[in-house]
């Protein structure tokens, strides 16, 4: 039976149970994450885990959270997790804080309860093909009514909607504009644009929620010797002439995005050259490969 971290301790995952007047359940008041682990089946390590508790402690106060860790302590307890679950092989970790209280009515009531989990999620996801991507009937909300920067639970039913609604379409995934008409992002990765030698991704100004791989990328791609990076509005119909655009994130990776709305980008049957050469630099990266980066890698045995 997989061991979780349930308010305190290390219990089996059947033993995690929450009430059903669980305020978070009924308002969405929970923030989380999304951490990868990497692993040969003998060791592992964690990719930039005190830089997802640390958002994840921003997010907290948001929502105005106790929050008595330091990141360092959370990571250290992931590492916990996943020795004690004998977990060295490539995993999604999804730490969540939640408002425990069981009062009727939306507001921001103290109690909160911390959980650490862990499934199997190979390096590598996604279609195998260049995604099939759609304009989004959804768009992104806007800082002004919700902090849109934040990995808050409730705020994810925009993420849900738009995914949903490309499915229906017949598409892998969505890209969401922001209310200004700009591109904005997809349901859970930012985005990346290449025009010949130069690479743009939209500001956090659009309303995304700026990704820790996201911010890894702008960091390979401001040190690329033959490209040039600008961090600058994207309008849609100038993404539709992108050589070259992909998804990035925790979960996703780096995955190519073929066609918008049947449209296809010029490198549309396998990933450009550009796209391509990210995604192995990151594949190193995450798999142990760089060792100027191995302050991001925290070792797991
Ligand atoms: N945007 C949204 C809406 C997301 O949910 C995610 C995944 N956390 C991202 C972007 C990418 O963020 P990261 O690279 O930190 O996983």
């Amino acid at each position: 039976m997989p061991l979780v971290y349930f308010n305190g301790a290390f219990v089996a995952d059947t033993d995690a149970h929450v009430s059903i007047f669980t305020h978070a359940l009924h308002y969405g008041t929970a923030v989380f994450e999304g951490i990868r682990s990497y692993g040969d089946g003998q060791r592992a390590h964690i990719f930039r885990g005190d830089d997802h508790y640390e958002r994840l402690r921003a997010n907290a106060s948001l929502l105005a959270m106790d929050f008595p860790w330091t990141p360092a302590e959370l990571t250290a307890l992931t590492v916990e997790l996943l020795r004690r679950n004998r977990f060295f092989d490539d995993r999604y970790i999804r730490p969540l804080l939640f408002k425990n209280g069981a009062e009727f009515g939306a507001g921001l009531p103290p109690g909160e309860t911390l959980a650490i989990m862990a499934a199997p999620m190979p390096h590598g996801p996604g279609t195998g093909r260049p995604i099939r991507a759609t304009w989004s009937k959804w768009r992104r909300f806007p800082a002004a009514a919700c902090p849109a920067g934040a990995k808050i639970a409730g705020l994810y039913v925009n993420s849900s909607l738009a995914r949903a609604e490309a499915i229906a379409r017949g598409y892998d995934q969505p890209i969401l504009l922001a209310m200004d008409g700009q591109v904005a992002e997809g349901y859970g990765a930012n985005l990346f644009a290449v025009f010949g030698d130069q690479v743009t991704t939209p500001p956090a100004t659009a309303d995304i929620l700026p990704g820790i791989t996201r911010a890894t990328l702008i960091e390979y791609f401001q040190k690329h010797p033959d490209l040039h990076l600008t961090v600058e509005p994207l309008a849609p119909e100038r993404l539709q002439q992108a050589d070259e655009a992909f998804f990035c994130g925790t979960g996703m990776e780096i995955l190519s995005i073929g066609s918008i709305d049947g449209k296809r980008l010029t490198h549309d049957e396998q990933s450009g050259p550009v796209t391509a050469a990210a995604r192995a630099w990151y594949k190193s990266l995450v798999t142990g490969g760089l060792p100027d980066f191995g302050h991001w890698l925290t070792a797991v045995s």
